[in-house]
């Protein structure tokens, strides 16, 4: 079970190592985009961060509503809107609930990624963030369907996710800023796809303990 308490723990510390990463991501950003992808991550994220002590107590879909707010309100660029969507689907996904099975967080990943595609368009190979979550969340729904613990099957997804992101840096990008460099955008690991990795490693390591 995933409780309410550890998914503001994630949040906080998913907040916490986007501003460890902030000047990573941003380079990565620099190379195929605006270099501005960490500086719109940690601006969303502090937000986040400042705003879920008022969240303590309440039920995680209220908790993933507020999220999505600070972040469509914050992050600006591509991906505020794409996260931002994650976090309202996931808020959909939880109605009502104080705490997650593997069933439910397998839920929650997949209206996540079903949000962020519908509103970004962006298909396998197009060099996103959805090159790092989509073989996640395939992983995390076998290994659950498979009987393992939530631990167990996020750290089988989390393997996913870190294959998708390293399989980025070959692909030509076809949506974003990055798309505009064509052949150009080879050879470079996405940002986006390097900051949804964390979000899910950053639950990991909060479920591990
Ligand atoms: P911007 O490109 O507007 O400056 P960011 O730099 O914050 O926004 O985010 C760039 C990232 O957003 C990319 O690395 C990519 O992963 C992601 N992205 C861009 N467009 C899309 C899309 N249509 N669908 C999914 N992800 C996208
Ligand atoms: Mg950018
Ligand atoms: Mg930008």
């Amino acid at each position: 079970m995933v409780t309410q308490v550890q998914i503001i723990e994630w949040l906080q510390v998913f907040a916490s190592v986007i501003r460890h990463h902030k000047e990573e991501l941003t380079e990565l950003d620099a190379a195929i985009g605006d270099a501005d992808h960490g500086i719109n991550m940690d601006r969303g994220l502090k937000k986040v961060s400042n705003i879920l002590p008022s969240v303590e107590g309440k039920d995680i879909s209220s908790i993933f509503k507020t999220v999505s707010m600070a972040l469509i309100s914050s992050v600006g660029g591509a991906s505020g809107p794409l996260y931002g969507t994650w976090f309202l689907r996931a808020s959909s996904a939880t109605a009502g609930k104080q705490e997650l099975t593997a069933t439910d967080l397998s839920e929650v990943l997949k209206a996540g990624l079903n949000g962020m595609t519908e509103r970004g368009k962006a298909q396998l190979g197009d060099k996103t963030m959805v090159d790092v979550l989509s073989p996640a969340v395939v992983a995390f729904e076998q290994a659950a369907n498979e009987g393992k613990d939530t631990v167990a099957a996020l750290r089988i997804a989390v393997t996913a996710a870190e294959q998708g992101l390293q399989a980025t840096i070959p692909m030509i990008a076809k949506k974003g800023r990055a798309s505009y460099l064509g052949d150009r955008s080879i050879g470079h690991q996405d940002p986006g796809g390097t900051s949804a990795y964390w979000m899910l490693r950053s639950l990991f390591e909060v479920l591990e303990g």
